[in-house]
């Protein structure tokens, strides 16, 4: 982080590893290991960290509550939800899901075990997937594969702008399918702060539809959120297997130093130049992997 910020050191304090100044805020960081962000928009460099998942416990002083919290009765009525998989890693896509649910069928999903799809095994995610689309459940499934994501990083978009843009693609298309049917909005399981989110729809001249709401841990408390994290991560597992199986080798999920391992494998035996098909190449992964090499 010292490194990062090198360019915006202060004097540091006593018990300070150091200290930056950004316009918009102010870093101290503790030889506990405790990093404090303070100023007029500490988000914004909280939102750096958290996205590298580096970030645990509290550390910005600031609270970071926001106005949009779905309304009362929300979560039991008929709403859209949107949730993502394959962002922390390194192999396959980011794939994206906005699905539609009817008050009338919140309780026979929860019956099926449509559930937060952290917490389901591989082989039952597929199977609820399965289950969900026979249900004929509307919904937009979006994948971005290596070379585009790739493309895009390169091009200057953070992993939270690009969500941003399939998350408001999903929710657009989902809401095109209903058109007339009834809905109390839509809940983003949320990554990002929602003033970051908008910003990062403005930048692409989108805007944020009315009724949009965001909640951490969404598809803990949506159903339409949970059926969305299961029909995104089959898809994302889907894309492992087709990867694995274009290169002959089977893939691993995460960002691991297994991960490392396997990156120098594929390099001696395909070369440099297939990553970019089959991984987010900006992690760091990827050079860690000359370790192995
Ligand atoms: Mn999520």
């Amino acid at each position: 982080m010292k490194k990062y910020y090198a360019r915006h050191l202060e004097a540091t304090p006593q018990w300070a590893v150091f200290r930056a100044k950004t316009p918009s805020a102010t870093i101290t960081a503790y030889t506990s290991g405790k990093v404090l962000f303070q100023g007029n928009a500490p988000e914004t460099e909280v939102k750096k960290w958290a996205e590298a998942g580096t970030t645990s416990g509290k550390q910005t002083k600031k609270s970071v509550q926001h106005n949009y919290n779905p309304p009362p009765d929300f979560l039991t009525s008929n709403h859209i939800g949107s949730d993502e998989s394959g962002t922390g890693d390194y192999f396959g896509p980011v794939t994206t899901c906005a699905v539609y649910v009817k008050e009338e069928q919140i309780e026979l999903l929860k019956e099926m075990g449509i559930q937060d799809s952290k917490a389901i095994t591989d082989d039952n995610i597929e199977l609820l997937s399965t289950a969900l689309i026979e249900m004929e459940i509307p919904y937009s499934l979006m994948i971005l594969h290596n070379e585009k994501y790739n493309h895009l990083q390169q091009q200057g978009w953070s992993q939270g702008k690009m969500k941003a843009m399939l998350h408001d693609a999903c929710l657009k298309n989902v809401q095109q399918k209903i058109a007339g049917a009834p809905s109390e909005g839509m809940l983003i399981d949320q990554f990002c702060q929602p003033e970051i989110y908008i910003r990062h729809l403005g930048t692409e001249n989108r805007r944020l539809d009315a009724q949009t709401y965001f909640m951490t841990k969404a598809e803990h408390y949506s159903i339409a959120v949970a059926a969305a994290s299961v029909l995104a991560r089959a898809s994302f597992l889907r894309e492992m297997d087709r990867l694995s199986d274009w290169i002959n080798v089977p893939l691993r999920k995460g960002a691991s130093k297994q991960v490392d391992q396997l990156i120098a494998e594929i390099i001696r035996k395909h070369g440099r130049d297939v990553l970019p098909n089959i991984a987010k190449v900006h992690f760091a992964n990827t050079k860690k992997a000359d370790k192995f090499l």
